[in-house]
């Protein structure tokens, strides 16, 4: 040891210290979960500081989230006994070259206060784009264009760098074009997407010499952690940056690779030893994390992968609980029984921060969610929103609450162009004015409107016909059970066609939401009971500072470590998921298996995994099959544990015959409405009383769209409209008038947009 060697050196073990201590030259230190990566990362780079070797402003250090960004620098903290000043260059790729962007925006024809567009700016301008080019956006979406750039800038691609096959890969060979276009519009806007931050500054880097060099004169030092998820644009950029003083210290595990549908290449890891000849390989082999059951239990399941550079793990610890497997009936059993191991070892004396719950799908959360609600068990949902909250739910419950209220004009707001439909920004202020002059809920105040010349007539049928289907919906209501409602609503609004036109990543997830959602909904008996429970959920979050379980995704939990770790959903199509079994190939399998290696070795004591016998899809109960990944765990480190009666024996037996337990049930469920509900011209005559539980507000009650309060202005008068000038009235029905204009002609117009004059 140097002589300057602080004394919490002494805490690392010897491939630790040296991966500390090898401050020059590249080092690639490579080691499976638990192992003290990322604390060896964070103890090189409070070294480094404190030895003087470099200023903290001088080192470069790539974290997987911000949170992490966060957590290692209070951790360098810690270690030096002083808070750092300035760590400039600690954080994600994308904040770092954000940052660094605003410096050279020039050089790529952007101005220092560029903005940074997200998804839906994206989309917008890629639909302008496509219109533009006379391409049918049907046949040519958006979001597939929108993916197919992601994934180019992903690779570090730039327009002119396509090659024929990239081409041909959108509108039949003008992809390319429209690539180089989309770049030009961004650039127009003084706008970046989120995949250009890297991609700018990797050109920069490439063509700017004295802007590579600056950089590569400053970071004395880079460091990366999580390294296998790293994707091509964002290897080049570091390599550029190292390339010079090669002291890049890089730390990773292939079999934690789970992102490679974010263009991340486990192959990075490969090329470092060849782009940087001479690395010294660190391997780390002790556990400091998990029991030996746990790691057991992570390593024999990941040996089924044929992918992988294998590697040995072994812990000191002795003892430890088996991990538990535990097979339950249904959803609703396995959140109650996870509530009753929580509120247990609650009762040992378990810190809830300790507890976490780790799905492989959003949409899992929503049972958890609601029964500790009824509980009072405190949780929080990290790295996504809570499920009530997530922007499709929202959505979804927008629509029902219109259906169901159709004064909530909070939620006609949300969805009256949801999904596009063309209304913009004008119409709303139109309907808000009409709303307002005359106390009429927005939805009635717009049905009105499309019935006057205020819109344009594009916007006139659009309204029109949205009404009509609010209507019918409304009737539907009365026969239909909620759940179906919901479906129906998703369909013939559009948002189901518009998640599917959706390539993203995120839309599947998205659909699986809102299919989780209707789920929900089978509990309820009408619209009215479901939004109650709805309202009372969404306004839990009195739980305040207490101490909270975590729920998150297993991509989400990452890096991260807890005590007592939950493992539901262990089945196959959901976890695996149905989606890794429909491509069917070796490589999705495998990255799922990865995923289940992350989510286990993220237990320091105790982990559990559960899956259910049934679960309940659309109102029908399918029996599921336990996942492959639970066959695959070493025998001798776990403990089956089945809650059902018969063993799990039986209820194997019962999923192979697919009979459904519960046949009465879905029986029981009306019939749904053949009937189609009447026009939007019915509801002008005979109004859409919304039938409110309660009482309506004073004012509100004359909610109905038949309204039409008579106009103080009488045939005959003079009057001004904003938009059509001058004129007289000619003729009156209720609030409408007929006006022949100086101008603009005959219109029907209604009087709270006219003046006397
Ligand atoms: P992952 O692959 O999950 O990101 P990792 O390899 O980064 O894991 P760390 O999170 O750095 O592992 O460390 C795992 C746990 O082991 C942490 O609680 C850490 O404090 C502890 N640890 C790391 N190194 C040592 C050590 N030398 N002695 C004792 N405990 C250690
Ligand atoms: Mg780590």
């Amino acid at each position: 040891l140097s002589v300057d060697a602080p004394a919490w050196l002494e805490g690392l073990n010897p491939p630790q210290k040296e991966a500390v201590l090898t401050t020059e030259g590249p080092v690639l230190m490579l080691a499976g979960a638990g192992t003290g990566k990322t604390a060896a990362l964070t103890a090189r780079l409070a070294y480094l500081i404190r030895t003087r070797r470099a200023w903290p402003s001088e080192i470069l250090c790539v974290t997987f989230t911000n949170k992490a960004a966060r957590e290692m620098r209070h951790r360098v903290g810690e270690l030096i006994g002083e808070a750092v000043e300035g760590m400039p260059w600690l954080g994600t790729f994308h904040s770092i070259c954000a940052k660094m962007l605003r410096r050279h925006a020039e050089i790529v024809g952007l101005q220092s206060n560029y903005t940074i567009i997200d998804t839906d700016d994206q989309l917008r301008l890629l639909k302008q784009l496509i219109a533009d080019q006379n391409l049918d956006e049907k046949r040519w979406p958006a979001r597939q264009l929108a993916g197919l750039i992601d994934r180019w800038k992903n690779r570090g691609l730039n327009p002119g760098d396509l090659d024929a096959v990239e081409n041909e890969a959108y509108a039949n060979g003008k992809g390319q074009q429209m690539y180089g276009l989309y770049q030009q519009r961004l650039k127009s806007l003084n706008a970046c997407d989120f995949g250009d931050l890297l991609l700018h500054m990797l050109n920069i880097l490439r063509t700017e010499r004295e802007v590579l060099q600056m950089y590569q004169q400053r970071f004395k030092y880079v460091l990366v952690d999580e390294y296998q998820d790293t994707n091509a644009v964002q290897y080049l950029w570091l390599r550029l940056l190292a390339q010079e003083r090669k002291n890049i210290c890089v730390v990773g595990d292939d079999d934690q690779s789970i992102y490679s549908w974010r263009g991340a290449e486990v192959a990075n890891i490969l090329r470092f030893e060849k782009d940087f000849p001479g690395a010294k390989v660190v391997r780390l082999e002790q556990n400091y994390r998990s029991t030996p059951p746990i790691l057991a239990a992570a390593s024999g399941l990941i040996a089924a992968n044929s992918e992988r550079l294998g590697k040995t793990l072994w812990t000191e610890r002795n003892g430890g609980d088996k991990v538990r497997v535990i097979g339950v009936w249904d959803a609703p059993e396995e959140a109650r029984r996870v509530g009753e191991e929580i509120e247990r070892l609650e009762r040992e004396g378990a810190p809830l921060e300790q507890v976490a719950i780790l799905v492989r799908a959003q949409y899992q959360t929503r049972e958890f969610e609601d029964r500790f609600i009824q509980i009072g068990l405190g949780y929080r949902i990290v790295g996504g929103f809570r499920f009530y909250e997530r922007a499709e739910i929202r959505d979804a419950l927008a629509y029902l609450r219109v259906i169901a209220q159709p004064q909530d004009d909070l939620a006609f707001e949300r969805i009256y162009n949801q999904p596009k439909r063309g209304l913009g920004a004008k119409a709303l202020e139109q309907m808000h004015r009409h709303a307002r002059a005359t106390g009429m809920p927005l939805a009635a105040a717009s049905l009105q409107l499309a019935d006057s010349d205020e819109l344009p007539p594009r916007a006139r049928t659009t309204i029109a016909s949205l009404m009509g289907d609010f209507l019918r919906w409304r009737d539907m209501s009365e026969t239909v059970t909620p759940s179906e409602l919901l479906r129906t609503v998703l369909e013939e609004s559009g948002y189901d066609a518009m998640l599917k036109a959706d390539r993203s990543a995120e839309s599947a997830g998205r659909a699986d939401n809102l299919t989780e959602l209707s789920r929900a909904m089978e509990d309820y008996e009408t619209l009215g009971d479901f939004l109650e429970h709805v309202s009372l959920v969404m306004d839990n979050d009195a739980a305040g500072d207490e101490e909270k379980v975590t729920i998150m995704t297993m991509h989400a939990a990452k890096g991260l470590e807890f005590d007592n770790v939950f493992l539901p959903g262990w089945e196959e199509g959901v976890f695996p998921s149905q989606r890794a079994l429909d491509e069917g190939g070796l490589a999705s399998l495998e990255e799922e298996r990865r995923l289940a290696y992350v989510a286990i070795t993220r237990a320091r004591r105790r982990c559990t995994i559960i899956h259910a016998a049934n679960r309940r899809i659309y109102g029908q109960w399918t029996s599921s099959i336990p996942s492959r990944f639970i066959e695959e765990l070493p025998q001798d480190h776990i403990e089956v544990e089945t809650t059902m009666s018969g063993g799990a024996s039986l209820w194997r037996a019962n999923w192979s015959e697919r009979e459904d337990p519960f046949a009465h049930v879905s029986a029981a469920r009306p019939e749904r409405s053949g009937a189609r509900g009447p026009g939007w011209q019915r509801a002008l005559s005979t109004g859409y009383d919304p039938k409110p539980k309660r009482l309506a507000e004073p004012g509100r009650s004359a909610a109905s769209f038949a309204a039409k309060p008579r106009s103080d202005i009488a045939i005959g008068a003079r009057v001004f409209h904003e938009k059509f000038g001058y004129g007289e009235v000619i003729d009156q029905e209720g609030n409408k008038l007929e006006i022949e204009f100086e101008q603009a002609g005959t219109k029907r117009v209604i009087d709270s947009f006219v003046s006397l004059a």
